[in-house]
Protein backbone atom coordinates (compact mmCIF):
# COMPACT_ATOMS: atom_id res chain seq x y z
CA UNK A 1 0.00 0.00 0.00
CA UNK A 2 1.77 3.35 -0.78
CA UNK A 3 1.07 6.41 1.21
CA UNK A 4 -1.77 8.15 1.77
CA UNK A 5 -1.08 11.24 -0.42
CA UNK A 6 -3.26 14.17 -0.11
CA UNK A 7 -3.43 16.73 -2.74
CA UNK A 8 -5.57 20.27 -1.74
CA UNK A 9 -7.68 22.80 -3.73
CA UNK A 10 -5.91 25.74 -4.32
CA UNK A 11 -7.20 29.28 -5.49
CA UNK A 12 -4.77 31.63 -7.15
CA UNK A 13 -5.29 34.78 -7.06
CA UNK A 14 -3.92 38.04 -9.24
CA UNK A 15 -2.63 40.82 -7.34
CA UNK A 16 -2.83 44.19 -9.34
CA UNK A 17 -6.34 45.24 -9.10
CA UNK A 18 -7.51 41.69 -7.42
CA UNK A 19 -6.19 42.21 -4.13
CA UNK A 20 -4.73 45.24 -4.14
CA UNK A 21 -5.31 48.56 -5.88
CA UNK A 22 -4.43 48.47 -9.53
CA UNK A 23 -1.48 51.12 -10.20
CA UNK A 24 0.28 50.62 -13.87
CA UNK A 25 3.05 49.07 -13.42
CA UNK A 26 3.59 49.16 -9.41
CA UNK A 27 7.10 49.92 -8.71
CA UNK A 28 6.96 51.01 -4.96
CA UNK A 29 6.02 49.77 -1.51
CA UNK A 30 4.38 52.80 -0.39
CA UNK A 31 1.99 52.17 -3.38
CA UNK A 32 0.81 48.81 -2.24
CA UNK A 33 -2.78 49.25 -0.96
CA UNK A 34 -4.79 46.19 -0.09
CA UNK A 35 -8.71 46.18 -0.56
CA UNK A 36 -10.83 46.69 2.33
CA UNK A 37 -12.62 42.93 2.00
CA UNK A 38 -8.70 41.27 0.73
CA UNK A 39 -7.76 39.75 4.06
CA UNK A 40 -10.80 38.31 5.06
CA UNK A 41 -11.70 36.74 1.60
CA UNK A 42 -8.28 35.50 2.23
CA UNK A 43 -9.33 33.99 5.72
CA UNK A 44 -12.87 32.48 4.24
CA UNK A 45 -10.57 30.43 1.86
CA UNK A 46 -8.51 28.78 4.36
CA UNK A 47 -11.17 28.26 6.81
CA UNK A 48 -12.65 26.35 3.92
CA UNK A 49 -9.70 24.38 2.73
CA UNK A 50 -8.07 26.06 0.24
CA UNK A 51 -4.76 26.68 -0.37
CA UNK A 52 -4.25 30.19 -1.39
CA UNK A 53 -1.27 31.40 -3.94
CA UNK A 54 -0.73 35.01 -5.51
CA UNK A 55 0.73 34.60 -9.40
CA UNK A 56 0.96 37.97 -11.30
CA UNK A 57 2.57 38.77 -14.19
CA UNK A 58 4.86 41.98 -13.79
CA UNK A 59 6.52 42.38 -17.35
CA UNK A 60 7.29 45.64 -15.59
CA UNK A 61 11.02 44.16 -14.96
CA UNK A 62 11.06 43.17 -18.50
CA UNK A 63 10.19 46.42 -20.17
CA UNK A 64 13.17 47.91 -17.16
CA UNK A 65 10.35 49.79 -15.68
CA UNK A 66 11.55 48.13 -12.22
CA UNK A 67 13.97 45.57 -10.74
CA UNK A 68 13.70 42.43 -8.98
CA UNK A 69 14.74 44.10 -6.18
CA UNK A 70 12.33 46.93 -5.84
CA UNK A 71 9.48 44.34 -6.81
CA UNK A 72 10.87 42.21 -3.41
CA UNK A 73 10.29 45.22 -2.03
CA UNK A 74 6.74 45.47 -3.28
CA UNK A 75 5.92 41.70 -1.87
CA UNK A 76 6.94 42.74 1.43
CA UNK A 77 4.71 45.43 2.01
CA UNK A 78 2.39 43.54 0.46
CA UNK A 79 3.19 40.74 2.95
CA UNK A 80 3.14 42.75 5.96
CA UNK A 81 -0.22 44.71 4.92
CA UNK A 82 -1.44 40.84 5.18
CA UNK A 83 -0.05 40.11 8.55
CA UNK A 84 -1.16 43.08 10.20
CA UNK A 85 -4.82 42.42 8.60
CA UNK A 86 -4.52 38.71 10.25
CA UNK A 87 -3.78 36.78 7.11
CA UNK A 88 -0.88 35.32 5.13
CA UNK A 89 -1.17 33.66 1.55
CA UNK A 90 1.16 30.12 0.90
CA UNK A 91 3.27 31.99 -1.73
CA UNK A 92 3.72 34.71 -4.28
CA UNK A 93 4.97 33.88 -7.86
CA UNK A 94 5.76 35.96 -10.17
CA UNK A 95 6.15 35.93 -13.85
CA UNK A 96 9.22 39.15 -14.76
CA UNK A 97 8.62 38.39 -18.99
CA UNK A 98 6.91 39.93 -21.93
CA UNK A 99 5.01 37.82 -24.40
CA UNK A 100 7.78 37.24 -27.00
CA UNK A 101 9.75 36.00 -23.97
CA UNK A 102 7.73 32.97 -25.08
CA UNK A 103 8.51 31.44 -21.41
CA UNK A 104 6.37 29.01 -19.17
CA UNK A 105 5.03 31.47 -16.75
CA UNK A 106 3.45 34.46 -18.39
CA UNK A 107 -0.58 33.92 -17.46
CA UNK A 108 -2.45 32.45 -19.06
CA UNK A 109 0.55 30.16 -19.46
CA UNK A 110 0.29 27.46 -16.56
CA UNK A 111 4.05 27.93 -15.06
CA UNK A 112 3.48 29.81 -12.00
CA UNK A 113 0.14 27.06 -10.98
CA UNK A 114 2.24 24.41 -12.19
CA UNK A 115 5.24 25.18 -9.26
CA UNK A 116 2.55 26.10 -6.67
CA UNK A 117 1.04 22.52 -7.45
CA UNK A 118 4.75 20.66 -7.09
CA UNK A 119 5.23 22.77 -3.65
CA UNK A 120 2.05 22.54 -1.83
CA UNK A 121 0.63 19.30 -2.88
CA UNK A 122 -2.20 20.73 -4.85
CA UNK A 123 -4.86 19.38 -7.12
CA UNK A 124 -5.53 21.73 -10.39
CA UNK A 125 -8.76 20.37 -11.61
CA UNK A 126 -10.18 21.60 -7.85
CA UNK A 127 -8.36 24.49 -8.73
CA UNK A 128 -9.54 28.13 -8.93
CA UNK A 129 -7.71 31.41 -10.84
CA UNK A 130 -9.58 34.87 -9.37
CA UNK A 131 -8.30 37.95 -11.38
CA UNK A 132 -9.45 41.10 -13.30
CA UNK A 133 -7.72 40.09 -16.60
CA UNK A 134 -8.88 37.78 -19.67
CA UNK A 135 -5.25 35.92 -18.85
CA UNK A 136 -6.37 34.93 -15.41
CA UNK A 137 -9.95 33.05 -16.24
CA UNK A 138 -7.85 31.70 -19.23
CA UNK A 139 -5.62 30.34 -16.41
CA UNK A 140 -8.16 28.97 -14.67
CA UNK A 141 -9.13 26.73 -17.98
CA UNK A 142 -5.78 26.10 -18.84
CA UNK A 143 -4.87 24.09 -15.41
CA UNK A 144 -8.21 21.97 -15.95
CA UNK A 145 -9.83 24.27 -13.02
CA UNK A 146 -12.41 27.30 -13.30
CA UNK A 147 -11.41 30.91 -13.97
CA UNK A 148 -13.22 33.27 -12.14
CA UNK A 149 -12.82 37.64 -13.65
CA UNK A 150 -13.38 39.99 -11.16
CA UNK A 151 -14.82 43.72 -12.32
CA UNK A 152 -12.08 45.79 -9.88
CA UNK A 153 -8.92 46.75 -11.53
CA UNK A 154 -9.05 46.18 -15.89
CA UNK A 155 -12.17 43.71 -14.85
CA UNK A 156 -14.57 45.87 -16.59
CA UNK A 157 -11.83 46.93 -19.48
CA UNK A 158 -11.37 43.46 -19.91
CA UNK A 159 -15.20 42.18 -19.74
CA UNK A 160 -15.88 44.35 -22.72
CA UNK A 161 -12.74 42.02 -24.69
CA UNK A 162 -14.11 38.72 -24.21
CA UNK A 163 -15.42 37.54 -27.64
CA UNK A 164 -18.12 34.74 -28.40
CA UNK A 165 -15.19 32.96 -29.67
CA UNK A 166 -13.20 33.21 -26.87
CA UNK A 167 -13.11 30.70 -23.89
CA UNK A 168 -15.56 32.16 -21.30
CA UNK A 169 -14.94 32.76 -17.41
CA UNK A 170 -16.58 30.27 -15.15
CA UNK A 171 -17.85 32.86 -13.22
CA UNK A 172 -17.82 37.23 -13.30
CA UNK A 173 -18.06 38.84 -9.80
CA UNK A 174 -18.63 42.48 -8.63
CA UNK A 175 -14.97 42.10 -6.93
CA UNK A 176 -13.05 39.26 -4.56
CA UNK A 177 -15.16 39.09 -1.91
CA UNK A 178 -18.27 37.88 -4.55
CA UNK A 179 -16.11 35.55 -5.69
CA UNK A 180 -14.61 33.70 -2.80
CA UNK A 181 -18.44 33.35 -1.83
CA UNK A 182 -18.92 31.93 -5.12
CA UNK A 183 -16.24 29.07 -5.00
CA UNK A 184 -16.94 27.87 -1.50
CA UNK A 185 -20.31 27.19 -2.63
CA UNK A 186 -19.02 25.39 -5.75
CA UNK A 187 -16.56 23.80 -3.65
CA UNK A 188 -19.06 22.17 -1.95
CA UNK A 189 -21.16 21.25 -4.83
CA UNK A 190 -18.45 19.29 -5.91
ZN1 LIG B 1 7.44 34.29 -17.53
Amino acid sequence: MGKKYIRYPAVFLDRDGTLIYNKNYLSSPDQVKLYSYAAESLNKLKNAGFKVIVVTNQSGVARGMFTLEDLNKVHEKFLSLLKKAGTTVEGIYFCPHLDEDKCECRKPKTGMAVQGAKDFNINLKKSYVVGDSIRDYLLGYNIGGKGILVLTGHGKKQQKEISHEMVQPFAICKDLKQAVNLIIKDAKKC
